[in-house]
């Protein structure tokens, strides 16, 4: 079976040697999972997820009466965290996921992304969106990487720039010569995929559909102090851990339909 998340970081490594803009990019503090979304829905092929957002300030939701605009309850106060992601000594900055099976069935001659490639291979797409989240890693490390968009393609999240940018890397990358094999995984799509390997696996964290997100955590000095009066409602109690390492981390099959655990 394909290892499909862990051909994308082999790739990966080739693109940031081959592409001087991304060199910078560490790698090791990289981790590429897999999400499960079918290709005939809306929504995201891949997303870059940051994990080293600093803490909120702290604060708390409340809730006011309609007619007297009076407080009458408030939750406990909490702040805002970001889960740390440890594989061995190494703090993971950036989680990069890929929906399958949708992020397979991408192709340019599909997409509008087909306006910034001349004629192109359709699979190109794909390639095209790797760069894509690779180029959301900040180089100041301040969190992801943003062109404001400036409404020109108002159905997109991103300023033009952005995605000039990122198609002018994939192009470059690909005068770079790449070794063909490095690359033949992205020309199939899920079907034949799954045809030509047997199955497509890919990692996943142990919790999934989860994966580490932003929580919200009490904070228990605030708490300690409150004033009478007004009705307090506690935080639902969170689900996931707050460290997770490489025993989080799960391979799963992919058929399309669901994400299976794999027994060794
Ligand atoms: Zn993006």
């Amino acid at each position: 079976m394909i290892n499909y998340t862990e051909r994308i970081t082999q790739l990966m490594h080739d693109v940031v040697t081959r592409i001087p803009a991304l060199s910078f990019i560490d790698l090791r503090e990289v981790l590429v999972f897999a999400r499960h979304g079918r290709a005939d829905a809306e929504g995201a092929f891949a997303t870059c997820h940051c994990l080293t957002l600093p803490e909120t300030e702290p604060g708390y939701y409340f809730w006011k009466d309609r007619q007297t605009g009076e407080l009458t309850r408030r939750s406990e106060w909490f702040v805002t965290k970001t889960p740390e992601v440890r594989l061995g000594a190494t703090r993971v900055k950036y989680l990069i996921s890929f929906v399958l099976p949708r992020f397979c069935q991408q192709n340019l001659s599909r997409s509008w992304k087909s306006e910034l490639y001349d004629d192109a291979e359709p699979w190109v797409a794909k390639l095209d969106t790797i760069v894509h989240e690779l180029y959301h890693i900040d180089p100041l490390a301040t969190g992801i990487r943003q062109f404001a968009a400036d409404g020109a393609r108002s159905t997109r999240t991103h300023a033009p720039e952005f995605y000039d940018n990122v198609a002018a890397m994939t192009r470059s990358y690909l005068r770079s010569r790449p070794d063909p094999e490095m690359l033949a995984f992205l020309q199939l799509d899920f079907a034949q995929l799954q045809s030509r390997y047997g199955g497509v696996v890919a990692t996943t964290f142990r919790n999934f559909p989860s994966f580490p997100q932003r929580y919200m955590a009490p904070c228990e000095t605030l708490s300690a102090n409150e004033p009478e009066g007004v009705k307090i409602e506690p935080l639902k109690p969170f689900t996931q851990p707050p460290v997770y390492t490489e025993r989080d981390l799960i391979v799963r099959r992919f058929t399309g339909r669901a994400a299976l655990r794999q027994t060794a």
